[in-house]
């Protein structure tokens, strides 16, 4: 994580600022608290600059690489006068601060009250006003907004499944964001799956379940993020399957994510599946290239910055795997407009993105997504330019050719041409049959989302 967040404010910061207040600094795991690191500062300086301007940036990286709130405590190295200088707490990013990066809601127009810091865990800039929405994610936002309006009725549980950074948490926290705004009372609990387990050990390990079982099963809304980690964990599908009943029974909210269908999941007791099943299950998709656009555009004006179509255009068109990727790209095209003094214009963009892209490009080929898909489905390479029609070769080839039109560059009668010569209308053909058959056949959309992710790595 501390690597990671270096890397960050390498790119964000000019060098000297960064040499002199990141640089000297020291992470430690705090030893009696939970979820509590220590940044340790070698002088007051240091000390006072992190504190003014390293809160908010932190905090929010610890949240994305965590999924949950860290606090952060700040301290001096080797303290000379150990009484005046008490360990500080860094707290989190006030509301105000928080709100800038919010933009208008277009659903409910009452300005968010100051709260005060809660247990939730909810993430505030996760809304639904800063959730772009296209057609790979709007029934899973149609549900969730349902689910928003009217907690414990419409749909009970909501299940939302999808790949790696295509929004699942955000949407799951826009729900919990949306029913604390409309009542500030309700007992909102996010955890992650991973959390929730840790906890079931705790529990055991001092034999505190009554106090666990209180604790869950008198929430109002109940949202457990990535289910799958509860994967072979007997004892804690055991106590979820206690909680989740009540909940349901009691008419609170349940809202589970997970990065596949219920069904899917290896190592998931069938009662849960089943039960995983009885409100609305929504897929999120990996987004268009107008989605893609219009994210891009949209965090540019979160971030204040302007963003001309075609440079918004030139990233989402390469950066096609993840809306989080997607960030990634335009943060580095930020940090490199900054960096450089220059606006941000097509040309900034390419510079900035050069390794990405050159990494992307290496990799997928047309042959590489051959020999990729031919073994993803235990067929020959050769069959890839065969003249074979039998279904079980056609197939697969049909979407290795419509992934390589999807993914390089390649023109359609460059595209033919790899795949033994055909007619570049074959690959149009192969492309739309494959998008046509994701949405009526769950194998095929699996097999293509699964392919793509192993293609993209
Ligand atoms: P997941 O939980 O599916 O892995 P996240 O919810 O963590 O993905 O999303 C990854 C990042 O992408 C987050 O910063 C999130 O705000 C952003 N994001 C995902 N989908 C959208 C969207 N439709 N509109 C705006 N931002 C999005
Ligand atoms: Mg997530």
């Amino acid at each position: 994580f501390w690597r990671t967040c270096l890397k960050h404010f390498e790119q964000e910061l000019n060098a000297q600022q960064f040499n002199t207040w990141i640089k000297p600094l020291k992470l430690e795991v705090c030893p009696d608290e939970e979820n509590t690191l220590i940044l340790i500062a070698p002088n007051r300086f240091v000390l006072q600059w992190i504190k003014d301007n390293f809160v908010h940036p932190i905090n929010e990286m610890a949240y994305s690489h965590f999924a949950e709130k860290i606090n952060f405590k700040l301290e001096l190295e080797n303290p000379t006068h150990n009484q005046t200088i008490a360990e500080e707490q860094i707290s989190n990013p006030t509301n105000k601060e928080k709100n800038n990066l919010i933009i208008k809601n277009p659903i409910r127009s009452a300005p968010a009250k100051p709260r005060k810091p809660s247990s939730n865990r909810l993430n505030p800039a996760f809304t639904f006003e800063a959730f772009v929405t296209g057609k790979a994610n709007q029934l899973a936002r149609a549900g969730a907004i349902q689910v928003a309006e009217r907690p414990g009725i419409a749909y009970n549980p909501l299940f939302i499944y999808g790949g790696v950074g295509l929004g699942k948490t955000h949407l799951m926290h826009a729900i919990g964001n949306y029913v604390i705004e409309l009542d500030a009372t309700a007992k909102i609990r996010y955890v992650h799956a991973e959390k929730y387990v840790s906890d079931v050990v705790s529990a055991y390990q001092h034999k505190s379940f009554d106090k666990f079982k209180l604790y869950y099963h008198s929430l109002d809304l109940l949202l457990v993020d990535d289910v799958q980690f509860f994967s072979g964990k007997n004892r804690t599908q055991e106590e979820f399957f206690y909680a989740f009943n009540a909940l349901i029974e009691a008419h609170k909210q349940v809202i589970i994510t997970s990065d596949c269908y219920p069904k899917e999941i290896s190592g998931l007791e069938e009662r849960l599946v089943s039960r995983f099943g009885w409100g609305l299950t929504v897929a999120i998709e990996p987004p268009e290239l107008e989605m893609r656009v219009a994210i891009l555009l949209k965090k540019a004006i979160a971030e204040k910055v302007e963003l001309d179509e075609n440079t918004a255009f030139f990233i989402a068109k390469y950066i096609r795997s993840n809306v989080r990727e997607l960030e990634g790209a335009l943060k580095r095209v930020l940090a490199y407009s900054r960096f450089t003094g220059q606006s941000i214009s097509l040309a900034l963009a390419k510079e900035a993105l050069k390794d990405l892209l050159a990494i992307q490009n290496r990799q997928i080929s047309i042959e590489n997504i051959q020999k990729t898909v031919a073994d993803y489905y235990k067929i020959k390479v050769a069959d890839m330019y065969s003249k074979k029609r039998v279904r079980a070769i056609a197939r697969p080839r049909q979407v290795a050719m419509a992934i390589a039109k999807e993914l390089t560059q390649s023109s359609l009668p460059d595209i033919g041409e790899a795949f033994g010569g055909r007619d570049h209308t074959t690959v149009l053909y192969a492309h739309r049959k494959i998008m046509e058959l994701r949405g009526s056949d769950p194998a095929v959309n699996r097999d293509y989302n699964a392919l793509i992710h192993i293609l993209q790595g």
